[in-house]
């Protein structure tokens, strides 16, 4: 099969990217293997108060407002950050309607189906025996892209996590973070949906043996201060990437490779948002698409220069805090409440020199 530009995955990334260059005339193919678009749900679904720039009504997918956040940090009373605006989505639904809006501007999305390989000259070889040849492939397909690893651009730095939805027992218009150090190279989160919240953390991966008991502490916890109820209703986990920026792009044979989202490494490496930035880059990814089909040599070139100018040093800056805190614990010290802080987006610490 032979189309213009191939997306690999339809998570914001991908829907946004399969979107924007099918409405700018682009013929676009975008497969996913999930079989119905963002399910399961594998996140806390916050999203800041601007990433409704780039999508209009959040496609209608708001659950609650959040007006703040609190930080908890060992059994310190929590400090309070009261302009921290932004939503719970019902993260499905948001991804369902992106992916129904690529396909209402002309991109054709087939859902149900794996890419198995991307061969070195750029051809992909999909579940149902179909292989792809595009001129350009978009990687939107997560932490693990196949299209990053074809050009060398790997996540190898990532946070395990694990999550429980349960009943919300009194309404709260925070997300809630909780730093110790005992949940090394992540945080515990609690954020509140309406009726339910989503509570859970995350871990460096050699630490994924305790995940269970980390989350199991903090649900106990946080029912005994009758905040939430013991029912588990939902569990969830998944990989987020923090190693920062990938290079986001590339050639296989003369096909231009563009990566976006989780794919290009564009996770927040300390707060371990990447919803904002998979729509944004996706956006961007499905510009230079078109750009590149109709000509323009500097497409790919100038996508990554964009991102960098979005997002370069924001990344930078958690990847180096993520490093201190790393080595805090590597030394077998475990990191006090003033390098916990120093860890965390909420603090003036975070973004001093
Ligand atoms: C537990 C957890 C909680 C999180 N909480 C938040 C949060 O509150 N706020 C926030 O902003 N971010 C959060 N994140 C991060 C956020 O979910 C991601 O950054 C975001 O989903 C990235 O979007 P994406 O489109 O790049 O990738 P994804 O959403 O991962 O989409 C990739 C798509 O590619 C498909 N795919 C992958 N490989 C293949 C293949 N071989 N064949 C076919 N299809 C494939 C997948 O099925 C998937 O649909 C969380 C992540 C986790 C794991």
């Amino acid at each position: 099969m032979r189309t213009q530009v191939f997306v690999l995955g339809l998570g914001p990334a991908g829907a946004s990217a399969a979107a924007e260059a099918a409405r700018r005339g682009a013929q676009v193919l975008a497969v996913d293997r999930k079989r119905e678009a963002g399910r399961p749900v594998q996140c806390a679904e916050f999203v800041p108060a601007l990433v409704g720039t780039d999508v209009d009504n959040l496609a209608g997918s708001v659950r609650q407002g959040i007006r703040g956040m609190m930080t908890f940090v060992e059994d310190d009373a929590p400090d309070v950050q009261r302009d921290f605006p932004g939503q719970m989505l019902d993260r499905a639904a948001f991804d369902a309607a992106l992916a129904a809006r690529a396909e209402q501007a002309g991109a054709q999305c087939r859902l149900g189906v794996s890419i198995r390989r991307i061969s070195p000259a750029g051809r992909a070889e999909l579940s149902d025996g179909t292989a792809v040849e595009a001129e350009v492939i978009v990687g939107a397909d997560g932490p693990r892209s196949l299209a990053g690893r074809a050009i060398g651009q790997i996540n190898t730095a990532l946070v395990e996590t694990r999550q429980l939805t349960v009943p919300l027992r009194m309404p709260h218009q925070a997300t809630d973070i909780f730093l110790s150090a005992e949940i090394p190279g992540g945080y515990g989160w609690l954020f509140p949906k309406g009726a339910v919240a989503n509570l859970g953390a995350g871990v460096d991966p050699a630490h994924k043996a305790q995940l269970k008991r980390i989350v199991e502490q903090l649900h106990a916890a946080l029912t005994e201060s009758g905040r939430v109820g013991g029912e588990v209703l939902g569990l969830t986990g998944g990989l987020i990437p923090v190693g920062g920026m990938l290079q986001p792009q590339g050639l296989l044979g003369d096909r231009l490779v563009l990566l976006a989202g989780d794919a290009a490494g564009l996770t927040h490496p300390i707060s371990g948002a990447g919803i904002a930035a998979a729509v944004h880059s996706g956006r961007l990814a499905g510009q230079a698409a078109a750009g590149w089909i109709a000509g323009d040599r500097a497409a790919g070139a100038d996508y990554q220069d964009e991102l960098e100018s979005v997002f370069k040093v924001a990344l930078e800056r958690a990847v180096r805090r993520r490093v201190e805190l790393g080595r805090a614990h590597a030394s077998g010290a475990r990191p006090g409440k003033p390098a916990l802080r120093r860890g965390w987006i909420a603090y003036p610490e975070y973004w001093a020199a």
